[in-house]
């Protein structure tokens, strides 16, 4: 099959989340499984010429290798991707995001058909993508080179609609008549994601709970009625994790590479983030690692309400993360008030991440609610025991032969299973059996692959 994957963020070009991995690996399990597969993505500024071999195949369009020959098209306009952020800066959401993903989303389609890879399918992620199905079915329908492509609309996180005044509509190049609640419409706004649920063949999340909880109120964020509509289109496919980037054995930023067998060698990492954190040098203390977007989705509201009492524990917290300027606040508070506590670094630093996933005891994700999550899939492949709110993919992924899970959203409840996890660090032969559970789990990316294959021959069928 012929596939064309667009999405906004692609490892290892750009990255600010789990979309990032995503959408670099599945690429290449999907060439493994003998696919012809070709990413298209914009071209911001912090992706480096030299540093990636780009080569011009025209004005406004490069191509770097990934995989074995999976070409990755970036699409260039200065004017919209030339800037330092993805999405934003400092001061918020980039205010011309609309005109820009528009553009993306346009040229994709304009471009395959110049570079003659006629799809089978368009597997578009997030909003950012999210118009292709919409231009595909309007402004490109008529053309022959596209009438036998099928589009899937995979939704990583619906608290992330790309919401725009009405009064944008125009420059999407759209006729009016799609401005509706069948359409891209949305309480008197335009719905950009709403527009690719409604205009793709197939829809699917990232994983099995969270294809459900998307079709509640609590989680639908406004869209469980278009959900709940095409529920007999929608999926759900766990993530797979790329072992070849997320593996203690080969792992190049760890001070000491590890697997099951030589356990014993995780506690270099822990003495090295110790050190590197300028945490007291315990190693009876569990460490709790913490890595992620400083978020309320990502559990920051109760773990701060909890914050007092966790410090008054007997562990250590490493935390990796930027995000909402008010979690930097109340964080940098609590690092002042418990210095050998907490060690606090506001920054995204990718080997950083990879030290505290193999250099911590337990891992901290309290998500209020979570499509898959990664974190907690590279800390079981890191033997770094999970404690996660029971959600989303988080159900799916954790349970308590694996780590630590609490379900019910409170401080309190959080709090109780931090003291669960630092009592069982204390039972060497309980945390053991932990690890070894932890590290026998399989979410490699070779079976996530092969449900998305069925996915696209339906789309196919249809
Ligand atoms: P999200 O909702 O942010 O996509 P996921 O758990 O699905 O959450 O994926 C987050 C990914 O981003 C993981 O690979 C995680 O290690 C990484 N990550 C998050 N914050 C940071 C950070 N500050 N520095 C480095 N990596 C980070």
């Amino acid at each position: 099959m012929k596939i064309a994957i667009c999405a906004s963020e692609v490892v290892p070009y750009a990255k600010t989340g789990g979309l990032a991995d995503v959408a670099g690996a599945l690429p290449q399990a999907l060439e493994k499984l003998g696919q012809e597969v070709i990413i298209v993505m914009p071209r911001y500024k912090s992706i480096n010429e030299s540093k990636f071999k780009l080569q011009r195949i025209k004005e406004d369009i490069s191509y770097s290798i990934t995989g074995n020959k999976i070409k990755v098209y970036f699409i260039e306009k200065d004017k919209y991707f030339n800037r330092e952020g993805l999405y934003q800066d400092k001061s918020g959401d980039y205010k011309d995001n609309l005109a820009r993903f528009s553009y993306y989303n346009k040229r994709t389609l304009e471009l395959l058909k110049e570079i003659n890879f006629k799809p089978d399918i368009i597997h578009v992620h997030d909003w950012q993508a999210s118009l292709i199905p919409v231009y595909l079915k309007t402004i490109f329908l008529k053309d022959p080179f596209y009438q036998a492509t099928k589009t899937i609309l995979t939704i990583h996180n619906i608290g992330y609609q790309g919401l725009f005044p009405k009064e944008e509509f125009p420059q999407l190049g759209l006729d009016w008549s799609i401005f509706n609640i069948e359409g891209l419409e949305f309480y008197g706004k335009i719905n950009i994601l709403k527009g690719g649920m409604e205009y793709s063949d197939i829809i699917n999340t990232v994983s099995s709970t969270y294809s459900k909880e998307i079709q509640t109120k609590e989680f639908g964020f406004g869209l469980e009625g278009v959900l709940n509509k095409r529920r007999n289109s929608l999926f759900g496919i766990l993530n797979g994790l790329d072992y070849s980037i997320w593996n203690p054995e080969t792992d190049k930023f760890i001070s000491k590479n590890y697997s099951l067998k030589t356990i014993a060698d995780k506690y270099s990492n822990k003495k090295d983030l110790q050190e590197i954190c300028r945490l007291p040098l315990h190693d009876e203390v569990p460490l709790f690692g913490i890595v992620s977007r400083l978020a309320e989705q990502k559990g920051f509201d109760i773990f701060s309400e909890a914050m007092n009492e966790i410090c008054k524990q007997n562990l250590q917290l490493v935390i990796l993360g930027t995000g909402d300027l008010k979690y930097h606040q109340l964080l940098e508070k609590a690092t002042k008030k418990h210095p050998k506590v907490i060690s606090l670094h506001l920054k995204f630093d990718d080997p950083l991440a990879h030290k505290i996933y193999a250099g911590s005891d337990a891992f901290l994700m309290p998500s209020r609610y979570e499509p898959c999550g990664l974190g907690q899939l590279i800390s079981l492949r890191y033997g770094t025991i999970p404690l996660v709110f029971k959600t989303g993919g988080l159900a799916d992924t954790v349970n308590e032969d694996n780590g630590f899970i609490f379900e019910r959203y409170s401080k309190e409840d959080l709090v109780r299973t931090i003291k669960e996890a630092v009592a069982a660090f204390k039972t060497n032969k309980k945390w053991s059996r932990l690890i070894t559970k932890a590290m026998e789990c399989n979410f490699s990316w070779d079976e996530s692959a092969k449900h998305y294959l069925k996915l696209y021959a339906k789309a196919k069928s249809q």
